[in-house]
């Protein structure tokens, strides 16, 4: 892991104390399927259709959300995966509640045990939780200061917005499935109203699927 810290620093990727903290304390070996693979510098197959991101996307977008909120106290991840931007972020923002939202049951099972695995004290706080469920759907009434999306949207949903508080931002990437997809960081200003996004990065993401494949 230090390796790949200072390669990503090297590069001019990590550019925080803060960010390069989250890495290092984050074993990504405990959120891939080959631990073999677990310190390159690329996405892994994590079943189900779905990829653990490459580290160079996981440092991006966590140097952009503290830039932006520096000190969030609720965080929702959606599309967690393997868990293991649930478990960076704790320790990116350590007073905060990191909720990982997942549509794959299966997923959310086997990032449930990661993050056991990783932290067991963190786990039993509570301050970290994974949950089966639907970014395309309501939150009922759950809102957070910082919202990840890990995985491509054809629009921006609705739902998220509606959960994003003032002063928020909600990081993720927009366009079609396997085509031009950029990343965008919206926020929302003190008074509620949403703001022009940033538009970051070209990326490639797995899609944020309507429903469940089957
Ligand atoms: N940040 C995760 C990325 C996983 S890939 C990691 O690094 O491990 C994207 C994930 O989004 C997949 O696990 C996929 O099942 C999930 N996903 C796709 N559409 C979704 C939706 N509508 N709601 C919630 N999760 C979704």
């Amino acid at each position: 892991m230090h390796r790949l810290v200072s390669q990503l620093k090297a590069q001019g990727i990590v550019q925080s104390a803060r960010v390069e903290a989250a890495l290092l304390a984050t074993d990504r070996a405990l959120f891939v399927r080959d631990s073999s693979q677990a310190y390159t510098d690329c996405p892994h197959p994590i079943g189900y259709g779905a990829t653990i991101s490459a580290p160079h996307m996981h440092a991006y977008c966590m140097e952009w959300l503290v830039a932006a909120v520096p000190d969030a106290r609720a965080v929702l991840d959606v599309g967690s995966g393997s868990g293991y931007l649930v478990a960076a972020l704790a320790h990116l923002y350590p007073q905060a509640t990191v909720q990982g939202v997942e549509i794959v049951p299966e997923l959310v099972e086997w990032s449930a045990r990661n993050l056991l695995a990783f932290d067991p004290a963190l786990r039993a706080s509570e301050r970290v939780r994974v949950c089966t469920g639907n970014g395309w759907e309501s939150l009922q009434g759950s809102t957070f200061d910082v919202i990840h999306v890990g995985a491509a949207a054809s629009r921006v949903p609705e739902e998220l917005v509606a959960a994003l508080r003032p002063n928020g931002v909600l990081l993720l990437p927009v366009g079609p499935d396997k085509g031009d997809q950029a990343m965008q960081l919206w926020r929302k200003d003190a008074r509620g109203e949403l703001q022009e996004p940033r538009v970051l990065l070209g990326v490639r993401y797995v899609p944020l699927v309507q429903t469940r494949a089957k």
